[in-house]
């Protein structure tokens, strides 16, 4: 996997890139772009005071503000980084501001709500290619980005039918240029495909974390002490920002509920296997299991390193 990001560009891909919502994602879209040159002018765009004044402060983007029709206006391509519940109202709010011909783009989690929220609000001649791009952290906000997000993941493209080939090049070409490999499907099978390999795992996290929090036969100070039989690597997906995820599982319902449904089916028979003391079964799942995780990581997805890649500590002396 690639660890640098490439050479600035000598011509920008675009004239004036508006990025609304300027958390982990937007920044990281702001530093990379700016080190990259991919846009003449970066505009950062965002409700709260605070985060403009720390965008201003320092400096990822030519221009901050709080003011979403200013800050779309004149832009070319303009990215939605905002929790997926809010794009319809960012949308409807922006419409006529909207230049004829800009693109407006998204990185939401989740795809058809996207769609659906988003599409109705803009006005004939804009284009709309949605995306997301399937890298993260657990932290929120303009101090937790960083230029180097994207290098090597994948950036999933949904853009709905009849969208101009050009407007799908120019987005892809953004997140080429980024360090991302990009996919193209429907915002349907994106919701499926992204309910097995991250929602429904973030549920499951929040779900035995949680349950450990409640335990009552066993203290808060022992779930803590012996975290790293496995309960700590939950712990870290389970701190992810409150509103992103409770906006991911509103608007992915459907998807998520039909893998639930599967798991739990599966989680009965691995109860029963246990049960009735079918050790072939559990090692033959136990095998197929590890197998995945080899393809992970030769694939260039995760660390080989054993612990995640965590660094052991020297002991005191
Ligand atoms: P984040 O760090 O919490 O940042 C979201 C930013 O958007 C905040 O500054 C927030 O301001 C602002 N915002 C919220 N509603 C807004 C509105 N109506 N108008 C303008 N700004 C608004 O979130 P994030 O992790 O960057 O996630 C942003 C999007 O990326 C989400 O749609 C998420 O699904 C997607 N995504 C996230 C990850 C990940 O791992 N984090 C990965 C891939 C895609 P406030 O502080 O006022 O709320």
């Amino acid at each position: 996997m690639p660890q640098r990001l490439g050479p600035p560009r000598d011509e920008p891909l675009f004239e004036r890139l508006a990025i609304v919502g300027l958390g982990l994602i937007g920044s990281s879209i702001a530093r990379a772009a700016r080190h990259l040159n991919l846009a003449r002018c970066i505009v950062a765009v965002d409700q709260d005071e605070a985060v403009v004044g720390r965008v201003a402060e320092i400096g990822i983007a030519d221009e901050a503000t709080g003011d979403l029709r200013a800050g779309v206006a004149g832009a070319d391509l303009v990215v939605l980084c905002v929790p997926v519940g809010a794009c319809g109202a960012v949308a409807a709010a922006m419409a006529d501001a909207l230049s004829p011909g800009a693109t407006v783009s998204d990185v939401g989690s989740v795809k058809a709500s996207v769609v659906a929220q988003v599409e109705q609000h803009l006005p004939k001649g804009v284009h709309f290619v949605p995306a997301h791009p399937v890298a993260g952290t657990e932290h929120s906000g303009p101090d937790a980005g960083f230029p180097t997000l994207f290098l090597g993941r994948w950036c999933i493209l949904t853009p709905p039918e009849g969208t101009e080939e050009s407007a799908v090049d120019q987005v892809a070409a953004f997140w080429t240029a980024m360090g991302s490999n990009v996919e193209i499907m429907t915002p349907q099978h994106h919701d499926l495909v992204l309910a097995i390999t991250s929602h429904v795992p973030h549920l499951i996290a929040y779900n035995i974390v949680g349950t450990a929090a409640d335990l009552e036969t066993v203290t808060q100070s022992e779930v803590i002490k012996f975290s790293a039989g496995g309960f700590r690597d939950f712990t870290r997906i389970a701190a992810s920002d409150p509103t992103m995820w409770r906006d991911i599982f509103l608007h992915n319902k459907d998807a998520v509920l039909e893998m639930l449904a599967r798991l739990n089916e599966d989680i009965a028979l691995l109860a029963r296997a246990i049960r009735w003391g079918e050790g072939d079964k559990l090692h033959d799942l136990f095998t197929r299991t590890r197998a995945i995780r080899r393809g992970i990581i030769s694939s260039g997805q995760e660390t080989p390193e054993p612990d995640f890649g965590r660094r052991r500590e020297e002991p005191k002396a």
